[in-house]
């Protein structure tokens, strides 16, 4: 009998399970195969989807932004790696004392401050090798238009590999090519085993004292509600999306050879996120970090979403597909990731008419924009196309803010917190009221911060793993 079971093996699960498994116990990893789309249709089916408690959710083509199978979504990523900023953990504190408790809202502060993941996110730094990736003529263009509006630009740190399965290497963790399907409990609350199911449909339970859940959002929080721990209606509230926008500019002919990396060379300016510009009379609290990076091939997707907003006055009456084909070399592009503010109406429970291959409920999410997300998109694109204006743009344009529930960054719905009357888990990760039971990733972040969330969700499941060794001594 394992020790501990970790349910997914993405970067969160991939730490928990070493740090475990190097602590001296006996772990067990649940991860199933992805098909040739990538996904794991038990593990991650497509949610539906609602704006509004009072509307039919619509059953959505693909679930969110991702990839199945060991190593996670982090293979898909650029692979930025960043600390989340001081002020992202104290984001009510800080809003109430400079503007008063009616701009805080819904707002949480984390249980921890970001001192407390010094150490965590020095060891991730340390075993993924992050460190900025070389300059190149389009983020050193950027670079000294940031420098010329008195912004300080940086560059973006960013992860030796996508890949962060190689951690696992000679630690021991077995893995079992199955889906976990219920956490269960024994008589005193705590944690018994995990059910699960593997790809040729047969079903199976391993006993266990500890379970650490590093499912992703949408997963975990199903997961949880379909093993009945809803945390007294806490579980799969507070659902927050970095809803990314990108504002472009037009270079005029030159070429600006972003094809020739990818987007973990970026060069970044921070002084629009957080609380580093006074937001009185703004609407909205928070912003985001704004990076300039490189594309690597522009794909047809990417050319397509150039066209977004994109005028006739612009392309010369030319058709908006034709012209971006035709100058898309000349194309440069800032891009943000805005702090969201939680609000009670955006949450995920089971849906109750559609189901997953094997029967089971899929996640329901119901989501929508407010309009101090509206308010901060408008405001960050205009300081993006200030620094595209500043480097030399022609003309810039943006496409619509478009809410982004199915995204690449989601968070909340395990919401960690100090007090169980609020929250779901301890700054561990430790299910209130449920011993052995721990959840890592970014459904237990209270809030999203300005900038990815990859470093963080990592540091924090080190730490969380390392105290579950210990309690497990
Ligand atoms: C295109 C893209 C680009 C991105 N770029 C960046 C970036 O540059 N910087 C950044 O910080 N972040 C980035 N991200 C986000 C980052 O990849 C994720 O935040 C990160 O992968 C989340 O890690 P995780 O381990 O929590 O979840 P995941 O990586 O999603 O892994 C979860 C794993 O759990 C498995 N699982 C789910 N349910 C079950 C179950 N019931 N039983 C067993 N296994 C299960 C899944 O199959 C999956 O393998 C990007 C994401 C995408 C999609």
């Amino acid at each position: 009998m394992p020790d501990v079971v970790v349910v997914g093996l993405g970067p969160a699960g991939v730490v928990a399970a070493r740090e475990l498994a190097r602590a001296g116990h006996r772990v067990l990893a649940l991860q199933p195969d992805a098909q040739p789309s990538g996904r794991a249709p038990l593990a991650a089916p497509p949610p539906t989807l609602r704006t509004r408690p009072d509307e039919e959710a619509l059953l959505q083509p693909a679930p969110p932004a991702g990839l199945d199978g060991v190593g996670g979504s982090k293979r898909l990523a650029a692979a930025q790696a960043y600390r989340l900023e001081e002020w992202s953990f104290r984001m009510r504190s800080e809003t109430v004392q400079r503007y008063g408790a009616a701009a805080a809202a819904d707002l949480a502060d984390w249980p921890i401050v970001a001192a407390d993941l010094d150490m965590w996110y020095a060891r991730v730094e340390d075993a993924t090798g992050v460190a900025p990736r070389a300059p190149t003529p389009w983020t050193d263009r950027m670079h000294s238009a940031a420098a010329r509006l008195g912004w300080h630009p940086f560059p973006a740190p960013a992860a030796a590999s996508p890949d962060i399965s190689p951690l696992l290497a000679g630690t021991g963790v077995e893995i079992v090519r199955a889906t976990a399907t219920v956490v269960q409990q024994g008589p005193t609350g705590a944690v018994a085993g995990v059910e699960y199911v593997d790809g040729d449909g047969i079903t199976g339970v391993i006993a266990c004292g500890a379970v650490v859940v590093a499912a992703s959002v949408l997963p975990t929080v199903r997961l949880l509600l379909l093993s009945g721990l809803t945390a007294a209606g806490h579980v799969g509230r507070w659902l927050l999306s970095h809803n990314t926008f990108v504002v472009h500019g037009d270079f005029a002919g030159i070429d600006l050879r972003r094809r020739d990396g990818g987007p973990a060379s970026a060069v970044a300016v921070a002084e629009f996120e957080g609380d580093r510009f006074d937001h009185t009379g703004l609407g909205f609290v928070g912003g985001s970090l704004l990076q300039a990076a490189m594309t690597g091939p522009w794909s047809t997707a990417r050319l397509d979403a150039a066209t977004a907003g994109l005028s006739r006055r612009t392309t010369g009456n030319v058709d908006a597909a034709t012209w971006v084909r035709a100058h898309h070399r000349s194309i440069g592009t800032v891009w943000g990731q805005p702090d969201q503010v939680p609000r009670a109406d955006n949450i995920v429970d089971l849906d109750p008419v559609h189901r997953d291959p094997a029967g089971r409920p899929v996640a329901r999410m119901t989501f929508s924009l407010a309009d101090d997300d509206r308010r901060r998109w408008w405001f960050l694109a205009d300081r993006a196309a200030e620094w595209l204006d500043a480097a030399g743009a022609r003309t810039t344009w943006r496409a619509p803010l478009q809410p982004q529930p199915l995204g690449t960054h989601l968070y909340g719905g395990v919401r960690m917190g100090a007090d169980p009357a609020t929250s779901v888990v301890d700054s561990y990760g430790r299910f209130h009221g449920v011993p052995g039971l721990v959840v890592v990733g970014s459904s237990t972040f209270p809030s999203t911060g300005g900038r990815g969330p990859v470093e963080t969700i990592e540091a924090l499941a080190w730490r969380a793993a390392a105290r579950l060794a210990d309690d497990l001594r």
